[in-house]
């Protein structure tokens, strides 16, 4: 009877197998025979295709969904932060798993915007979050609308998925390390036709008779369903008027005179504002009404400098946990828009060290939602808004520290003792970019012999001296889990995001209830 099951699967090892074939082959080569079968990783990749073979997909309405934007996280960003998060827990590195790693779905997102081949963190985060791309620099406006240009904006503002899910009663919050006016967050909720129309002073007064308002009183005034649950970052300055100097010695920015922390406050009794990590730490999440927190006067710290801040800021682990601690408190669903923005910040630096230390701290935060949430009626996304001109180059050996300079292997493939060293004597980096503030005007590169590369502040060598880096357009990933993750696969355009977000909450079916 047993030879006429051709497969038979091992609880446990999960290996699928050729029975009839185990009689011929000594237990250490059975998995089909091959004189490779009992090597790790051979077992390790057997062990992938059963749990895929296994894996059914999850076509059930989502009850929340938590959006992760990893800003400027292209894929060489994911791979050689993989390896310095393995390389601090003592690995080789290579073989670490990020935590948005163990997810089943993922895709090719492209980011272009309608009018840019490369893209900027305005036109992206108006595509994911309106459904349809449009242009650079604007905030969820279509592409009708005309940077700078406010009368271009009437009639044409998109709609954020932020604003549809509050419309129909689903919860919402917003977390970010950048400042809560900035492009990326602030597609969310605002609409504008420039990213840098922060506070009043930011427009022009030509342009303020039209009557477009700045982004930071677009967030006061966000009056879509019963408003954002939570809302974390920083960018105090542009809710403070200049008259005003923050907990942290630092002055407001408006120039119109308003306080729009105190008209935060007025507006919501029963809200809490906190501004730095000890009223972070104090926060009731179970008391009513909404929370804003505003932890530095522009971005908050990288993670690596958080230390050094002055009022104390959470991190975006931190962060994370909060806002999904008040939204399950909530009967009910909730959507949760969380940025990881200071990587792309580190990247324009030309500082790979900040960079992949801050996409490691979005590892974290994404582990925190993992653990935190159910994923049966959860789905998370993670995913980057666009990538950046960053390289990971080399006949690099094995376990070579990820922020050092290329070690190669010797004939016998064993790790030789010295760095290589290019063509004009000077050894070299693993990571380096294409353009930035790491380039030199008119000189040669300079000798890396005696300079400590993987120090915190070294900046990456580069080619073309455009004195800050500049983003890079390549697709970036999309990885997902929970339900109406398996709809990613393929190479989609950024903008197919939102559906997916749409399709999984039912939205379509929630505001036909609504109207
Ligand atoms: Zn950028």
């Amino acid at each position: 009877m047993i030879k006429y099951m051709n497969k038979f699967s091992i609880v446990g090892g999960g290996f699928i197998l050729a029975l009839s074939q185990m009689a011929f082959f000594p237990a250490s080569v059975w998995a089909g025979g091959e004189p490779q079968a009992t090597d790790s990783y051979f077992i390790e990749a057997q062990k992938t295709l059963s749990r895929k073979l296994a894996r059914k997909p999850n076509t059930a309405p989502a009850r929340n969904i938590i959006l992760f934007i990893g800003d400027g996280m292209g894929v060489s960003t994911v791979t050689a932060a993989r390896i310095l998060e393995g390389q601090l827990k003592g690995m080789a590195g290579e073989e670490n798993i990020l935590s948005w790693e163990t997810f089943p779905y993922t895709a090719l997102s492209k980011t272009y915007n309608t009018n840019r081949q490369i893209p900027d963190s305005a036109g992206t985060a108006s595509a994911f979050l309106s459904g349809t791309k449009t242009r650079s620099n604007v905030i969820s406006v279509n592409q009708n609308a005309v940077q700078g240009d406010c009368q271009s904006t009437q009639g044409n503002h998109l709609e954020s998925f932020l604003e549809l899910s509050e419309k129909v009663g689903v919860n919402t919050g917003i977390v970010t390390n950048a400042r809560l006016t900035h492009a990326t967050p602030a597609a969310a909720y605002a609409h504008s036709p420039s990213r840098y129309w922060e506070t009043m002073s930011d427009i022009p007064k030509a342009e303020q008779k039209y009557g477009c308002i700045d982004i930071a009183r677009q967030f006061v005034n966000f009056s879509a369903g019963n408003g954002i649950e939570i809302a974390f970052g920083g960018g105090r300055r542009n809710f403070l008027p200049s008259s005003v100097t923050d907990g942290e010695g630092e002055k407001g920015k408006r120039k119109d005179n308003r306080n729009l922390i105190e008209e935060w406050k007025n507006l919501h009794q029963n809200g809490q504002y906190v501004w730095n990590e000890a009223g972070f730490d104090q926060l009731d999440i179970k008391k009513d009404g909404p929370i804003l927190g505003l932890f530095n006067a522009s971005h908050m710290q990288f993670e690596t400098d958080r230390h050094l801040d002055k009022g104390g800021e959470p991190s975006l682990a931190d962060m994370t946990k909060k806002a999904i601690e008040k939204l399950q408190g909530k009967s009910e669903g909730y959507f949760l828009y969380i940025e990881g923005a200071r990587i792309d910040h580190a990247h324009h630096a030309g500082n790979a060290y900040r960079a992949l230390h801050d996409s490691v701290a979005l590892a974290e935060a994404v582990q925190v939602a993992k653990d935190m949430t159910n994923g049966q009626d959860t789905l998370i996304i993670v995913t980057a808004d666009h990538s950046h001109g960053f390289v990971m180059t080399g006949d690099v050996t094995r376990g070579n520290p990820i922020l050092g300079k290329v070690v190669e292997n010797d004939k016998k493939g064993i790790a030789k003792s010295h760095p290589a060293v290019a063509k004009d004597g000077s050894p070299y980096t693993t990571l380096g970019y294409y353009n930035g503030g790491g380039a030199i005007v008119g000189q040669p590169r300079s000798d890396l012999s005696h300079v400590d590369t993987e120090a915190q502040n070294y900046l990456q060598q580069a080619l073309v001296p455009t004195g800050y880096e500049r983003h890079g357009g390549e697709d970036v990933a999309i990885y997902a889990d929970g339900p109406g993750g398996y709809l990613f696969h393929g190479v989609v355009e950024q903008n197919y995001i939102f559906h997916v977000m749409k399709h999984a909450l039912r939205l379509d079916e929630k505001l036909k209830s609504v109207k």
